[in-house]
């Protein structure tokens, strides 16, 4: 390897934007650069994006990232991808695209995924395959396009990602990495193949999906006209790389047993690696690959930041205003308010299922309750309650991880709600363990960046990224408000148990179209 080479971009295809981040070493950031797209909803419930809009975006900003940081051609020592998982393409024979991008947040097979679960044995599958029965997967979407639209399902060539589908205009190869495939419901995670009882199910061969490859396998030889347009070397190694879920893990330093990723976002995730794959009895958590070594169990959850900024856009005209004149962040108010209030406020529950939820129960009709709502609750007492209940949904993802690979010893936060140290502090204590705030800005480009490196035998570990994150604070759980919170934890847990039928009586009466 040429010393001189001592660059390597991540670019991450996320749902909001493809970022792309030029890193040096020890993993500083040298520039990087992000372009948005939107999504498209052509009747509710769909969520599509234009796979070729993104793909302009791909070029567009690896070029941004080469051009700000003024790189010379042979500084450039690989390129690694990260991409938002479960998205699903249909092509035809000569590589165009029959849909769009139908991407995770895209609810259509809602009954596809409840056939699959009741009456196709939806539970083994997932036990084989590591990913949930879920529309957000594209084994019920192609059920869908399979029942839907016969004619194009027939019709298409290749089913793939926008991974394989950018892959493929670089290089004319369809191939995918096992971390994406894991995330599909096709792919058995014991054979690392695709699983022919699911293939059959759904009527198609293994020619209508592409060529099953590590994560770190490397292309080369890109088309003259795109290595230009992104001012790159046609040879420069080119590192299929992961998802986007389990390259965040890589890349805020949980990669080893026991350590696990929280991110607290508009919606939440927790993720711990795994050396073997493992699923669970009750098929509340994922299963994904990062390397054929590396398994990243976890479980995501709809509910995070979402609702403190539903309380701020609903309820909160007050606090905008306020915050308005003191020119501060409306968020930092209602945080504020949210402190005047003892933990627990004061026998306030809140059940933070106001999008259904997905991990630990993957129940979509699950809804929202304030539960111990007295005339002695003033508003602060909703800020707070909300906020915690953000916390004990998260907390129940994490119990449910923790059944299936054993304790979560160290925890790193990071996401929108990592910016206050008050939530922050309280999750730390509602799970009565140390919360560790890793400085990171785009973990999965990182992470991309990283398993580059590791595939070109560059680092001896996936580890090694951990020593180029500085921890910027620790949180140490206050004993006294993790007991307050272990019994309203238990009490939130039984709700649920009571209300879950409930909860489908009062999900009927919802629009079918808000
Ligand atoms: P995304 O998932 O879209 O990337 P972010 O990671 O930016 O979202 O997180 C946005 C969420 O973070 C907001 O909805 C809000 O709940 C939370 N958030 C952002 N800033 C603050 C803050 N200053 N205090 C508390 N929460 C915040």
């Amino acid at each position: 390897m040429n010393s001189s080479q001592d660059i390597v971009i991540g670019v991450d295809i996320g749902t909001t934007s493809t970022k792309a981040v030029a890193f040096g070493e020890q993993g500083h950031v040298l520039s990087s650069h992000a372009i948005d797209y939107p999504i498209v909803q052509p009747h509710p419930g769909w969520a599509e994006q234009d796979p070729d809009v993104i793909f302009s975006a791909v070029v567009k900003s690896v070029n941004a990232v080469i051009t700000k940081a003024n790189i010379g051609h042979g500084r450039i020592k690989a390129l690694g991808f990260s991409a938002a998982m479960h998205s699903l393409i249909a092509l035809d024979e000569s590589g165009r695209p029959l849909t769009r991008c139908i991407i995770w947040a895209d609810n259509r097979s809602g009954k596809q995924s409840e056939r699959l679960l009741k009456e196709m044995n939806g539970l083994d599958i997932y036990k084989r395959t590591g990913t949930p029965i879920h529309p957000m997967s594209p084994l019920p979407k192609l059920l869908w396009l399979k029942e839907e639209m016969p004619e194009l399902f027939r019709k298409a060539y290749k089913f793939v990602s926008i991974k394989e589908y950018v892959l493929y205009r670089l290089y004319s190869q369809y191939v995918v990495d096992y971390s994406i495939a894991s995330a599909t419901g096709l792919f058995r995670l014991d054979t690392l193949d695709w699983d022919v009882d699911v293939l059959h199910l759904l009527g198609i061969t293994r020619e209508h999906l592409s060529e099953l490859v590590p994560t770190t396998h490397i292309v080369r030889g890109m088309k003259r006209e795109w290595a230009e347009q992104m001012a790159l070397h046609p040879d420069v190694p080119v590192i299929v790389g992961a998802s986007d879920g389990v390259l965040a893990n890589v890349g805020v330093g949980a990669v080893l047993p026991g350590e696990a990723a929280i991110t607290i976002g508009t919606s939440g995730a927790v993720r711990t690696i795994s050396p073997v794959q493992k699923t669970d009895e009750k098929g509340r958590t994922f299963c994904y690959a990062l390397t054929e070594h590396h398994w990243v169990v976890g479980g995501p959850t709809n509910n995070g930041g979402i609702l403190l900024r539903w309380l701020r856009d609903e309820f909160g005209g007050q606090e905008r205003e306020v915050a308005k004149k003191l020119g501060i962040d409306p968020y930092d108010l209602l945080t504020q308010y949210a402190q005047n209030v003892p933990a627990g406020s004061e026998g306030l529950l809140f059940l933070p299922f106001l999008s259904g939820e997905r991990a630990p129960y993957w129940n979509a009709n699950a809804r929202g309750t304030f539960f111990g709502i007295s005339l002695h609750h003033k508003r602060e007492h909703f800020i707070r309650a909300v906020m915690e209940g953000v916390c004990m949904s998260v907390f129940s993802v994490a119990l449910a991880i923790r059944d299936v690979t054993g304790p979560l010893s160290e925890i790193r936060v990071s996401g929108g709600f990592a910016k206050s140290p008050f939530w922050r502090q309280m999750l730390a204590d509602m799970m009565g363990k140390e919360l560790l705030v890793p400085e990171t800005h785009e973990a999965s480009a990182l992470g991309a960046a990283a398993l580059a490196l590791y595939a070109l035998g560059d680092i001896p570990s996936l580890d090694t990224a951990k020593t180029w994150i500085q921890i910027t604070s620790r949180h140490v759980p206050n004993k006294e408000n993790t007991l307050i919170y272990s019994e309203l934890f238990d009490m939130y847990m039984r709700l649920y148990d009571r209300l879950k039928d409930e909860f489908d009586v009062i999900a009927s009466f919802q629009r079918k179209d808000s």
